[in-house]
């Protein structure tokens, strides 16, 4: 299969029959073999009659319908799940992204990119509650992420199945997919996309997302730079922690014991103490984080590196 489109749906009913029409008139045409995932996640309205109703007469839909709200990074991922195609599209299911731009994200993929990620120029949505802290999100994103992008939260993005099929998604994370996945190696390309205002149903969203993007952010980072060798950076502050805690406590031993000077009435004793303490501490947590990282990858056989082509390969016998 071409192509698999996956759509997270929560309490969408009034938007869903003009989105699966829009998004089957605007497939249908490229003639590409192609499903549309709807995950119904958990919507408490008839988002899931609906979808269900739709797809008894289009066999292209799949409908996979989560338990309870798991929130739209789940909804994806299950979506990704239950995806068959070499290439996974995600779009919102409020039509506030158009499914007239996928043509336009496939052939960027065509062009040879990993991801192409849609931006909304125009962005359609409030000011000061939407437009201002995303756009500051964005740009603190791109600072520390390295994955330069104008717009991480555009949910209309296309992936190579092999990208997205590696990447473990937890929290809010799937804004940070492109910065994820470039752990791998990947090419990301970003194209304008129409974005419309929402006209029907309300958003999940609001200022109480920033700073659960903050947090998410930090992990992001951490996963980004220091996940494989978590000693190189904690053990580091934790050695200059200690070194300088070091020289400080020798300055007030040869101040008492040599120059017979009383220590109290000294605060810098107590800094130099702290700095001993929170170094071994970093160390320790480095240590700790290599035992981890350990885990973690054995435990799952995943790869600390990843391959985009062999040449001659031939089969091995399993490891061990
Ligand atoms: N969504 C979801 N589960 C949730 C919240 C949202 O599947 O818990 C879906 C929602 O139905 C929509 C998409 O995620 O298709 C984006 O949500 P929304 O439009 O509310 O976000 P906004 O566009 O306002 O950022
Ligand atoms: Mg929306």
């Amino acid at each position: 299969m071409d192509l698999s489109v996956v759509v997270p749906v929560y309490n969408e009913a009034q938007n869903l029959e003009a989105l699966h029409q829009e998004l089957h008139e605007a497939l249908g045409p490229t003639g590409l073999d192609y499903e549309a995932v709807f995950v119904d996640d958990g919507s408490r309205d008839e988002s899931f009659a609906i979808l269900a109703r739709l797809a008894a007469s289009e066999p292209r839909d799949v409908v996979v319908r989560l338990r309870k709200n798991f929130g739209q990074t789940a909804a994806l991922s299950a979506g990704f799940d239950h995806a068959h195609g070499e290439i996974v599209v995600t779009m919102d299911g409020d039509l506030q992204n158009d499914p007239r731009d996928i043509p336009q994200l496939l052939a960027k993929l065509g062009e040879g990119y990993d991801i192409a990620a849609g931006w909304r120029f125009h962005r359609q949505d409030k000011f000061l509650t939407r437009r201002l802290p995303s756009k500051l999100a964005n740009g603190l994103i791109s600072l520390i992420t390295k994955v330069r992008l104008h717009d991480y939260g555009c949910t209309l993005k296309a992936f190579r199945a092999e990208v997205i099929q590696n990447v473990r998604l937890y929290g809010e994370l799937h804004r940070f997919i492109p910065a994820i996945a470039s752990l791998m190696g990947v090419s990301i390309a970003e194209v304008k996309v129409n974005h419309r205002p929402r006209r029907a149903g309300k958003s999940k969203y609001g200022l109480g997302r920033t700073p659960r993007v903050l947090l998410d952010l930090i992990t992001v980072k951490f996963l980004l730079s220091y996940a494989t060798r978590p000693i190189q950076i904690f053990g580091l502050w934790g050695l200059w922690s200690f070194a300088a805690g070091f020289l400080l406590a020798l300055y007030y031993t040869v101040l008492k014991f040599v120059f017979h000077e009383p220590l109290w009435g000294k605060p810098g004793l107590i800094l130099a103490v702290l700095l001993l303490f929170v170094g071994v501490q970093f160390i320790s947590i480095g240590l700790l984080g290599e035992m981890q990282v350990r885990t973690y990858h054995e435990a799952q056989d995943k790869p600390i590196y990843a391959v985009r082509q062999i040449i001659n390969g031939r089969p091995r016998s399993p490891r061990g």
